[in-house]
């Protein structure tokens, strides 16, 4: 057996995504030297992360907080919008409420309460924000009104902000190694001394004083989906990362630390039904203006539930429960100018019709005639006195219906219509390991394991059900950010007392 090549180092990372980089860059800049390995190849680093638009939600008082994140607003921008405020409370409201009150208190409200504070760190390490106008708001007399709490994302999205947090850990001395895949802890009674992993398929080991596991979650599994998730759940499309396959979790179930969190759970949206998988411009979101059928031509969610961005995490599960695992979403021509810039991708199942009845001929894998039972009913029901406004819960809805509609139901009777097929596609999954709010992992015996930490998608407790939109990016760069202070100041301690392995 040849000898294995060994790095050393101060603190190793597994992941080179959001929570990863976060991590980097807060242990480097506490005084520790990062080491950062990565799966995938260069040119598809990023993980999940990547394929974010990279909107980031955070609690805010008003346009004072916003201006720090973002100094290039300008006069004209801030006459013209309606920010609102998006309180911790509120925050934390949404993800107690979305989780069915599930959510681990000590881990969310450490979320929310720390969230504003981590924008200002990231914005102080380069990340650049800007409004997202496109996405979460509507202009209503001249003003930008957002909704859903959710109100900026990363410039270049997805991509920008991995590049901005690659380029600031490169400044600041980390290193990154690619085509790096982490296969194991180095562990002993005192705790986690690194990691052994293959490099271009040779194995290697990198020694460390901590380890900080940030590869996310295990959506590109199809075995754990399945065990985990349950039947059916193979048959989901992965629309992120193919690279997070649970490695992490189960290098850390591996040495005795304690599960956490829905595993039974992950966020799925609807999506291109012929899309193929890992690909972005997948999900179709903008339902709820319009409703969803399936095979037997029946509604069976409320598509006007909530805003978009507090449904949409959970309405793919509810298309993969249906005959065929699929759908159509169907809008009419007074709402068609809503739909979001998705439904202009290459990756779109669509078809147009001037008729209903045209149309219902034209749903491949539906009950034609039970459709148009259901649109009718569905266009009697509406309470019409109400007026439609995208920018608030208007509470047009329908009365009488078995699934019903709560808010933005319009009647589907001004054609050309419009249909798209739809799947589930998984983004990420809920269950993960245990961390305390230092970020440490958790053991069985509910310990700390000394030298382990935890960050993003690999740590489970803080979402269960559902997910409000945003806060996967929020909790990997808080928890990378604590993980890494706090991993640098084990790592100082344990200088101090001699402890050196
Ligand atoms: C299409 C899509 C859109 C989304 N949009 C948003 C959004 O707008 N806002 C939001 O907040 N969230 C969004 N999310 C969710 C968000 O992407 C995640 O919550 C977040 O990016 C997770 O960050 P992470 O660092 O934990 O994981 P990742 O970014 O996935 O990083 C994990 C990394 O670990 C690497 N890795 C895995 N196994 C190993 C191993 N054995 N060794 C070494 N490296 C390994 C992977 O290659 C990957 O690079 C979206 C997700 C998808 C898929």
């Amino acid at each position: 057996m040849t000898k294995r090549e060994v790095y050393e180092t101060d603190v190793v990372i597994v992941g080179a995504g959001n929570a990863a980089m976060s991590a980097a860059i807060s242990a480097s800049e506490n005084g520790a030297k990062v080491t950062v390995l990565e799966k995938s190849p260069e040119k598809e680093k990023g993980g999940n992360s990547t394929y974010t638009h990279g909107s980031i939600r955070f609690a805010y008082q008003g346009v004072e907080d916003l201006k720090q994140i973002m100094p290039d607003l300008t006069p004209e921008e801030i006459a013209e919008t309606d920010f609102g405020t998006y309180p911790d409370e509120k925050f934390f409201d949404d993800i107690c409420q979305l989780t069915n009150y599930r959510t681990d208190g000590d881990l969310a409200s450490l979320l929310t309460s720390k969230s504003f504070e981590t924008m200002k760190w990231l914005h102080a390490h380069k990340v650049r924000f800007v409004p997202i106008y496109g996405r979460q708001a509507f202009k209503v007399n001249g003003i930008f009104k957002f909704w859903g709490g959710m109100i900026v994302e990363s410039v270049g999205g997805g991509h920008g902000l991995i590049d901005a947090l690659h380029n600031e850990a490169d400044r600041m001395g980390v290193d990154v190694l690619f085509d790096a895949m982490a296969t194991e802890l180095i562990h002993d009674d005192d705790g986690v001394h690194g990691v052994v992993f293959k490099h271009r398929g040779t194995t290697k080991e990198v020694h460390a004083k901590a380890v900080i596991l940030a590869s996310g979650g295990f959506h590109a599994n199809t075995e754990m989906r399945t065990r985990y998730l349950g039947p059916k759940w193979d048959l989901a499309k992965v629309r992120g990362s193919r690279f997070n396959t649970g490695d992490g979790l189960k290098m850390a179930l591996d040495i005795g630390a304690m599960p956490h969190g829905n595993f039974s759970g992950a966020h799925a949206v609807g999506g291109d039904m012929d899309a193929p998988e890992f690909v972005e411009g997948f999900q179709k979101l903008s339902y709820p203006f319009g409703i969803i059928v399936n095979a037997e031509g029946q509604r069976f969610v409320d598509e006007g539930a909530d805003f978009r961005n507090y449904t949409y995490a959970k309405y793919g599960k509810a298309i993969l429960e249906q005959t065929g695992q699929f759908a159509w979403q169907i809008f009419d021509q007074k709402v068609t100018h809503l739909l979001r810039e998705e439904y202009k991708t290459k990756y779109v199942t669509k078809v147009q019709a001037d008729t209903l009845d045209e149309l219902a001929e034209k749903l491949e894998g539906v009950d034609a005639k039970a459709f148009l039972k259901t649109v009718k009913e569905y266009n009697q029901s509406i309470r019409k006195d109400t007026p439609f406004n995208p920018t608030v819960k208007d509470g047009r809805c329908t009365e009488g219906l078995a699934v019903p509609k709560s808010n933005w139901a319009n009647t589907l009777d001004e054609g050309p219509f419009e249909a798209y097929g739809v799947t589930c596609g998984i983004t990420f999954t809920y269950g993960g390991v245990k961390i305390n709010t230092k970020a440490e992992v958790q053991d069985v015996l509910a310990q700390p394991i000394p030298g382990l930490y935890a960050a993003g998608e690999v740590v489970g407790g803080l979402f269960y059900f559902n997910y409000p939109g945003g806060a996967g990016l929020m909790a990997g760069s808080v928890y990378g950010k604590i993980a890494g202070e706090n991993a640098a100041e084990f790592i100082e301690k344990k200088s101090e007392v001699g402890i050196s392995k």
